[in-house]
């Protein structure tokens, strides 16, 4: 079954956008001009702000954000959409509690340097976390504007404004530093610079100490640099709030893989560190393990976003790595990663992409509005299918999938109705281009150097409520501990260890 179904909502262009937000604004103002607040009702009704995108067509064919952003006139009216709710159900809903009601507010006054200090209180990467959190599962799913319209969609696009709050201040050139205590005399060592190795550098600094950060790629970020496209994530953004950490002393390490370079316990024994933090992320692929897969063409999504995202192979002219030339691409998966790497295969010029998933779109994990990114862009949807195996040419090249169809069957552990295989329904499909993207694991390496750290079945690091591992002075949080998780939760457990090891230190 496919579905090539476009979904338009959002190709309006940022200029009508803008031009409705400030007509609904001067209706606003001449409410307020008339002695009168705005009452709840009224906020009910104001229209909940579309995200303005490129045009579908040619967004297809580049690696510019897909997301253009709000216009001033678009984060103004959103807030007034808010209700500043008493009980901040929205707060209760974000991991790493950001002050949304003040925030939004600050934004109503026009005081938008103050939101941006507001919002990074708790949270020192808005710019990322505006972009890719998964706001209609957190703080917008508990919104109660959203709840009272009966639609998530409808409710206060918190992420939106956070976005745009930290896009201003850094137009503006205004971004303050976090402050830095007093030289503590005591050192950590930080293994791994995503998000949640990221966040416990920053409050380690806070207090005083001297943080070092291991990188084993020779970028810090994380999957938000090698895994997270350019299209979705500008790699400049990033680099720029990845620097803030450098502005306040904290020093990185690149190219240096722990576990090989250096052994866990020797951070704490031979380099004279005090505690260390585990953040190394879930950066194993797994594989279908069907016969064919180690075919020319076929690539694990990590390896053909990382080989797109950190060595440019899209830049033909400065490229780190060659382009591998695709015509016909299968990507198969219906999660985020598997989004990402249909529409990178789009922009790598690839003539052709369909994306397999075994169940129906009603059960992908991916995020709607990514579904719906990728459906506009003409990416194909074979709905219940599955490959069984990859054939190859003569020369070991990957040239086709032999497909099985399935159907719906009883819900399995997960809630979700089980895909079940009809019998010899195989058929063969032509593709150049594999592109698997079911799932992350652990690297075993860190466990396998350091036998005293526990580890679960899947090789998830064993961690206390406060990030605390087996070994004595050793935390670990983020994609280690929780399996492929979130940027914002990994940010939620690094922040959680930081805080046992100030205690700690402290
Ligand atoms: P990571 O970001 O994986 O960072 C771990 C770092 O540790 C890496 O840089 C790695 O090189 C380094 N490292 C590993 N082992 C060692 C070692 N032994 N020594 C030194 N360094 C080491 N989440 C969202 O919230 N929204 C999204 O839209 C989203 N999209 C995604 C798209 C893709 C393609 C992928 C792969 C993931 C996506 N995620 C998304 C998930 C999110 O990126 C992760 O949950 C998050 O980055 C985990 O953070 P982390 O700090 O635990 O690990
Ligand atoms: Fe505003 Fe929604 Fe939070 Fe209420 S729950 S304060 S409406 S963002």
């Amino acid at each position: 079954m496919s579905d090539a179904v476009a979904t338009n909502a959002h190709e309006a262009t940022r200029d009508e956008l803008d031009r409705l937000a400030r007509e609904e604004l001067r209706r606003i103002t001449s409410i307020r001009e008339q002695g009168r607040e705005l009452s709840p009702r009224d906020r009910l009704a104001i229209p909940s702000q579309d995200m303005p995108c490129q045009d579908s067509r040619a967004r297809s064919r580049n690696m510019s954000e897909v997301a253009e952003g709000y216009s001033e006139a678009q984060a103004r009216l959103e807030a007034e959409r808010c209700l500043d709710c008493k009980n901040a159900p929205c707060v209760a809903g974000c991991p790493v509690r950001v002050d949304i009601p003040l925030f939004i507010k600050k934004i109503r006054e026009g005081d938008f340097l103050e939101a941006a200090r507001a919002i990074k209180r708790t949270n020192l990467l808005p710019s990322i976390c505006g972009r890719v959190c998964p706001q209609e599962v957190q703080c917008q799913a508990t919104c109660t504007l959203g709840k009272s319209l009966k639609s998530v969609d409808k409710a206060v696009q918190i992420g939106r404004l956070e976005r745009w709050v930290a896009d201003h201040e850094r137009a503006c050139g205004a971004c303050d530093l976090p402050d830095v205590g007093r030289p503590s005399g005591r050192r950590v060592a930080i293994v791994g610079s995503g998000p949640a190795g990221l966040t416990t550098a920053i409050d380690l600094r806070r207090e005083g100490h001297e943080v070092v950060v291991y990188e084993a790629f020779q970028k810090a970020g994380g999957v938000m640099v090698y895994g997270i496209p350019e299209f979705r994530l500008p790699k400049a953004l990033v680099a720029t709030e990845a620097g803030v950490l450098g502005d306040m002393g904290v020093r990185y390490e690149l190219n240096f893989l722990v576990g090989r370079t250096r052994r866990l316990g020797d951070l704490l024994s031979k380099d004279g560190f005090d505690a260390v933090f585990v953040g190394a992320g879930a950066g194993l692929p797994k594989f279908m393990e069907m016969p064919g897969e180690n075919l020319v063409g076929v690539f694990s999504a990590n390896e053909y976003l990382t080989r797109a995202n950190l060595m440019r192979a899209y830049d033909r002219e400065r490229a780190a790595t060659p382009i591998y030339p695709s015509r016909r691409v299968a990507v198969l998966g219906g999660g985020n990663v598997a989004m990402d790497s249909a529409r990178m295969a789009l922009r790598l010029g690839a003539e052709e992409v369909r994306v397999l998933y075994r169940r129906t779109r009603a059960e992908m994990p991916a995020r709607a509005e990514e579904v719906g990114h990728a459906m506009e862009e003409g990416i194909v949807f074979d709905f219940l299918t599955s490959p069984t195996r990859v054939i190859g040419n003569k020369d070991g090249r990957a040239e086709a999938l032999e497909i099985l169809s399935y159907a719906l069957g009883e819900p399995d552990s997960s809630g979700r109705r089980s895909p079940v295989p009809i019998k010899g329904s195989e058929r063969i499909e032509a593709f150049d281009t594999v592109i698997v993207a079911i799932g992350n694991e652990s690297n075993p390496l860190l466990a396998r150097t350091s036998p005293d750290l526990k580890v679960d079945r899947r090789g998830h690091i064993l961690v206390d409520e406060r990030q605390k591992t087996s070994i004595d002075r050793v935390y670990a949080g983020g994609d280690i501990v929780l399996g492929a998780a979130t940027v914002i939760l990994a940010m939620g457990e690094g922040r959680r260890a930081a805080g046992a090891i100030n205690d700690l230190l402290g």
